[in-house]
This record gives structure tokens, C-alpha cells and sequence, in this order.
């Protein structure tokens, strides 16, 4: 295929491997260069080449993430998504706000979002005037509650949840959102788009961490938005080019802000989202063995896992995904015994984070969640989570087995 060969109806490895990733017409080198780069030649003044005239504007290696992750989070046949990609999923996520938010406007975030979401939209944005409403997604009359007609701008989801797992129906709060003139928002950090696509199911734009299983590595630190085709600002709302399409928006402001990622952590993340539907497969099988090992576990009370029959939202997620994830959290009855856990495995690292290739523990409460300690999103204290990697999962088990003692 040549550089305008359309992967839009291919499967959904075949277009992380391909879109935006043709080789090099230079030298033929299969894999986009690091383009480590601030500015380009121009051909007289304004004869920019491809487009390029300045690194934060736009850099050959991030098109390359840009594209390849908006083909990822394109419904197969659907009008092509626009991505973005930035230096960490928070700056995405400011980025996304500041550009179809205004003084006075309300959100709808989760009651159980990941602590730094909430963070943003009740520390940051709040005193700029914007305000929130913290709802449990899986109780829908709740949520058309909380959403106030022409005021409330972003219905914020995110499935599952993190670190309690909570499943919501993206279709339904979809239409809850559009009824009230807002826009719907999917953090798919944790499903990762091989998982789960929520533009499919009617959302207008989805947010990735890309530190966790995008990258899949631990070793970088990203974000991204895509935007669906035709997404419109809220509220009539102008964009600053006086258009009503979101995606210019956020172009607008990713350019104006300046959060972007840099070349070389553009292609980490690239070379990591070639392989993100192997790594999901397995991800999600030794996830699965895990969980079920624990749930018959005498230490542990409870086992919360999307993919278990147990799980009050199994039947959904068993609609909405592809499968049911690397994140398994469970409950050991006090906090001196989740403590206890953490600091007893040696396979699993304690760490924060997730969605590496390399299994991770660690205790929500203290550590990824300290900072909603006292708030309504405030985890309980026996919680431990795990980040379930791609290593043998006899060792997995084995490890567990001598941290529960
Ligand atoms: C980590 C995470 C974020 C924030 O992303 P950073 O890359 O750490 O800025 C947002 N949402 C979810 C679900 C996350 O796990």
C-alpha cells in the first residue's frame, strides 16, 4: 500500500502496525525515524515541506503517533477519528477542558475517577469557576440528575474504572449526555481501544493515559486524545476559529498550550502500540487466572474483576468489550493486611502505575489514591490493586500465594 492507502477496514492490529507507519520514502526504513528536530527548512518563505514549520505545531514522529492512534480508536469503516498527542494523559485532559469549557460550566465526573481526573476538575478547574458533580455511572437516573441542560458541557466516563473497577454503559450515558447538550468523554485507559471502542458506542471523544498500556513499557510517560468525526462544541460554542468542531479546538489549543510529546516519546509510545493487541490477549488471560485464584483464596474477601460472574457489571462489559482487561483488585479485610501484601511480593514490584508488561501491587489508599483521601471518591483502606503483566502466570500465582501467606 502507498502513503494514501486507506486502513480504515482493516482489523485492528493490522492498522496499529500500519496507519500513519509507511516506510520511510527516503531510505525505505520500515519504522518512522526519530524526527529530534525543532524547526524545518523552508523553500522560500511560508514553502513549508509536508506542513512542518515548528516542533510544537507539528513533528513527523508525533503524526505518526497521531495518526496511528486515531485509526486505533476509528470504528472499522467509520469516518477517520483525530488524534493528538500530548506529554502525559493529564495534559490531555487539561487540554481537552480548557478548550470546550468556560467559566460557569458544570462536568459530571465519576464518583470513583482516576484521583488526578477528579484532581484537575475540582482543584484546577474549579477555581477558574467550573464546576462538578461526582455521580456513580452505573446508576443512570443518577446520572440524568446531575447533568444540568445547558450548563453542564462534559459528561466525564470512565469504564472500568479505576481502582474499583466500575463498568458503565458508554451507549446509555451517551445519549444522556447528547440529550442534555453535552459532550461524552471516555478515559479508555484501561480497556486500551483493542478492548473497547467507545466513538462506536457514541462517544465524541476518548482520552488516553498512554503511560500505561499504550506505551506498555514503563518506560515513558504520554497521553492522547481522538476526537470522532464530526464532534461539535457544546453549548454553541465557537471554537477559536470560529468553527463549531472540537477536534480544531483542541489543534487549536494543543498548539497554543504547547503539552505536546516530544519525538522520542512519540515513538516509544508508537513502537508500543504495535503490539498492544498481543499484549492485551495476554494481559487479560493471566488477569483472568489471577482472579479467579484469589476469589478462592481463604485471606481474601472479596475480588473485584470484570470478567468474574461476581462482578455486578459482567454482563455489560461482556457486551461492551472485547475482554475484560489486565486490572485485578481485591480486598483483604484491613489495611495492615493490604499493607502486609504489598510489601511481600517479589514478581509483582510495588510501584504505581500499570498496564506494563511487568506485574505491579500496589495499595490504592496510600499511594495512587492518596490524594482523594476525605473526598467522595476516597478508596477503601483493605484495597489492593494489581497491574497484571505478560510474565508466566504459574509465577504469578506462586508469588501471590507467599504474599498471602
Ligand atoms: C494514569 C492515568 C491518567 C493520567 O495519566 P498520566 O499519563 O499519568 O498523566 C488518567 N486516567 C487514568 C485512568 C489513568 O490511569
Amino acid at each position: 500500500m502507498t502513503h494514501h492507502d486507506d486502513w480504515s477496514t482493516t482489523g485492528f492490529s493490522t492498522r496499529a502496525i500500519h496507519a500513519g507507519q509507511d516506510p520511510d520514502p527516503t531510505t525505505g526504513a520500515v519504522v518512522p525515524p526519530i524526527h529530534q528536530v525543532s524547526t524545518y527548512k523552508q523553500d522560500g518563505v511560508g514553502g513549508l515541506r509536508g506542513g512542518y514549520e515548528y516542533s510544537r505545531s507539528a513533528n513527523p514522529t508525533r503524526t505518526a503517533l497521531e495518526t496511528a492512534i486515531a485509526a486505533a480508536e476509528t470504528p472499522s469503516g467509520a469516518a477517520p477519528a483525530r488524534g493528538f498527542a500530548f506529554s502525559s494523559g493529564l495534559a490531555a485532559e487539561d487540554t481537552f477542558l480548557r478548550a470546550v469549557l468556560r467559566p460557569g460550566d458544570h462536568v459530571v465526573i465519576p464518583d470513583d475517577a482516576y484521583g488526578g481526573s477528579y484532581r484537575l476538575v475540582a482543584r484546577v478547574f474549579g477555581p477558574w469557576g467550573v464546576d462538578h458533580t461526582a455521580v456513580d455511572l452505573s446508576d443512570l437516573d443518577a446520572v440524568e440528575a446531575a447533568l444540568v441542560q445547558g450548563r453542564t458541557r462534559v459528561l466525564w466516563v470512565e469504564t472500568p474504572t479505576n481502582p474499583l473497577l466500575g463498568v458503565s454503559d458508554i451507549a446509555a450515558l451517551a445519549e444522556l449526555a447528547h440529550a442534555a447538550g453535552a459532550l461524552l468523554l471516555v478515559d479508555n485507559t484501561f480497556a486500551t481501544p483493542y478492548l473497547q471502542q467507545p466513538i462506536a458506542l457514541g462517544a465524541d471523544v476518548v482520552v488516553h493515559s498512554t503511560t500505561k498500556y499504550v506505551g506498555g513499557h514503563s518506560d515513558v510517560v504520554g497521553g492522547a486524545l481522538v476526537v470522532a468525526d464530526g464532534a461539535a462544541m457544546p453549548g454553541g460554542l465557537q471554537a477559536p476559529d470560529g468553527g463549531t468542531s472540537v477536534a480544531d479546538a483542541v489543534a487549536f489549543h494543543q498548539n497554543s498550550s504547547g503539552a505536546v510529546a516530544g519525538p522520542f516519546d512519540a515513538w516509544l509510545t508508537l513502537r508500543g502500540l504495535r503490539t498492544l493487541g498481543v499484549r492485551m490477549d495476554r494481559h487479560c488471560a493471566n488477569a483472568h487466572a489471577v482472579a479467579g485464584w484469589l476469589e478462592q483464596h481463604p485471606r481474601v474477601e472479596q475480588v473485584i474483576y470484570p470478567g468474574l460472574a461476581s462482578h455486578p457489571g459482567h454482563e455489560l462489559a461482556t457486551r461492551q468489550m472485547r475482554d475484560y482487561g489486565g486490572m485485578v483488585s481485591f480486598r483483604v479485610g484491613s489495611e495492615e493486611a493490604a499493607l502486609e501484601v504489598c510489601s511481600r511480593t517479589r514478581v509483582f514490584t510495588l510501584a504505581e502505575s500499570l498496564g506494563g508488561v511487568e506485574s505491579l501491587i500496589e495499595h490504592p489508599g496510600r499511594m495512587t489514591h492518596a490524594s482523594v483521601a476525605g473526598s467522595a471518591l476516597e478508596v477503601p483502606s483493605d484495597l489492593v490493586r494489581l497491574s497484571v503483566g505478560i510474565e508466566d502466570v504459574e509465577d504469578l500465582l506462586a508469588d501471590l500465594e507467599r504474599a498471602l501467606g
